[in-house]
This record gives C-alpha cells, structure tokens and sequence, in this order.
C-alpha cells in the first residue's frame, strides 16, 4: 500500500449493511457457523432431537456434506430476523437436505389469493 495524500476529504466510511432491525449482523459462514453447527450437533445427539423440519431422527455420525447430515437450521428465518442468526435458541437441528429446501422456500409463493 502507497501512502496517499490527504485531499482533505473525508474517508469513505463502508456503508452499513442495511437489515430490517438497523442491526448490523455478520453473516451466517465461516468458522462461527462452523462451531454453531458443532453446538446443535452435540445438543441434538444428547437429546436425540430429530430433524425440526420433516421430524425424522438425524444421523449425527454423519458429516456434511451428506445430505441427510445435521445442519443448523434457523427456526425465525434470518432473513425476517437477521438478529437472531447468531443466538443459539434460534438454532435447531435439521437434516441437511431439509434446510436447502426450507431455504429454496423462504420466500414462500404467494398463498391464499383467492379470485372473486
Ligand atoms: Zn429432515
């Protein structure tokens, strides 16, 4: 990096990222999601919790990326509640499988419209 001058502006500040709460939450990856994962695995294998999505019993030897393996599912979406993407209650174990498609889901298709 070469020192620049000062040109007597300000410095552009990142823009924040803009979440529904104002709350600037880290994404879900990376080492954290990691370490979460390995949390809901050792609660779910404890308790033997099935999968919270279609409530068969997970295989918990079983590693990503298998599809019937456990994976963290967010019970309040992250997209509706960015700020619970980090809180342990908000996590429950689902298959593997069943999380893509509940993801594929979010944005469910338009219920209930009903023509006169
Ligand atoms: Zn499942």
């Amino acid at each position: 990096m070469t020192p620049r001058p000062d040109n007597g502006l300000p410095p552009r500040r990142p823009r924040p990222q803009a979440t529904p709460t104002g709350i600037d939450v880290p994404p879900w990856g990376g080492r954290r999601a990691q370490e979460a994962l390995a949390q809901v695995k050792a609660r779910g294998r404890r308790a033997s919790l099935p999968c919270v999505i279609c409530s068969q019993p997970i295989d918990y030897g079983l590693t990503y990326p298998h599809q019937d393996s456990c994976s963290v599912q967010h019970v309040k979406p992250r997209k509706r509640y960015p700020e619970l993407t980090w809180d342990p209650r908000n996590w429950e174990p689902s298959h593997l499988v069943c999380n893509k498609q509940q993801g594929e889901r979010d944005a469910p298709p338009s219920l209930g419209i009903t023509s006169l």
